[in-house]
């Protein structure tokens, strides 16, 4: 029935996390070493985060602007897991991002809206990860297209990944919107009718685009009874070098997450 074949149940791999909703939660951009340690280690007093994020490659709209620390950030990454205990996810674009992920022990791998949109660098990733055994979650394509990002979950999957999740983020707004990108949430009510194994989470931050909303949105993601969510969160998040007005400070995180309601099937 499911185009994912040989995908690993949920609890396998994801509700061993042992929280409801797992949280994910680190800067939008590692930036320096004192920045990931601090943020981290404010982050590790949170009781739901289990797993640190932070961009090491940025895919940015324009040239010329902060473009992430690359390599350097690996190696402060790997100190927030020794420190922290932390699990570690860092977005790859290419085959090889993958590679230097593997070497520098970063345990889970997503892969961004920008990269889902296209078959060929889903590919080239896929390859690279052939016969590898780490944790991949993709994020929805930058457009509304539930069977481009089906597409990219099966690449990853033939490659023989089996611990996946979905990331959804929003899409492109073509229209004015009060957030960055838009929810449609039917699209990963319907991914989930299809796939019940695949973990599914959200991403406020992406989505709000604005601190104000992300409560909101994921208060949304619960209702909705996914898995987890990822969200930016930084020690200042006003000298942020990317996306500044979405990430939270950990302490705002730590309330956001307080005040989520649980309706279904909460521990
Ligand atoms: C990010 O997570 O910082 C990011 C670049 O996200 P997206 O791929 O959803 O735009
Ligand atoms: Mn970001």
């Amino acid at each position: 029935m499911s185009e994912l074949g040989n995908i690993k149940p949920l609890n396998e791999w994801f509700k061993k996390l042992d929280t409801t909703p797992v949280v994910i939660s680190g800067p939008c951009s590692a930036e320096s070493e004192e920045q990931m340690i601090a943020t981290a280690k404010e982050l590790k007093k949170i009781e739901q985060v289990k797993i640190f994020r932070a961009g090491i490659w940025k895919p940015r709209t324009r040239p010329n602007t902060f473009e992430g620390r690359g390599l350097d950030a690996l190696q402060w990454l790997n100190e927030v897991k020794q420190e922290t205990g932390l699990l570690t996810t860092v977005e790859v674009a290419s085959p090889k991002h993958v590679e230097m992920c593997l070497r520098h022990n970063v345990d889970i791998l997503w892969i961004g809206a920008r990269t889902t949109s296209n078959p060929f660098s889903v590919q080239e990733i896929a390859s690279a990860l052939q016969g590898m055994n780490i944790p991949v979650m993709v994020k929805n394509p930058i457009n509304p297209d539930i069977n481009l990002w089906i597409g990219a979950l099966e690449r990853i999957n033939k490659a023989g990944i089996t611990r996946l999740a979905a990331i959804h983020r929003g899409f492109y707004p073509f229209e004015k919107t009060m957030f960055r990108n838009i929810p449609k949430w039917e699209i990963p009510i319907e991914l989930k009718s299809r796939f019940h194994n695949l973990p599914i989470l959200c991403d406020p931050s992406h989505i709000a685009g604005k601190r104000k909303y992300i409560a909101e949105m994921a208060q949304k993601a619960i209702d909705l009874n996914m898995d987890g969510l990822m969200i930016e969160s930084h020690i200042c998040p006003e000298e942020a070098l990317s996306d500044s007005e979405q990430q939270l400070t950990p302490a705002d995180l730590d309330q956001v997450l307080r005040g989520l309601v649980c309706r279904l099937n909460c521990v």
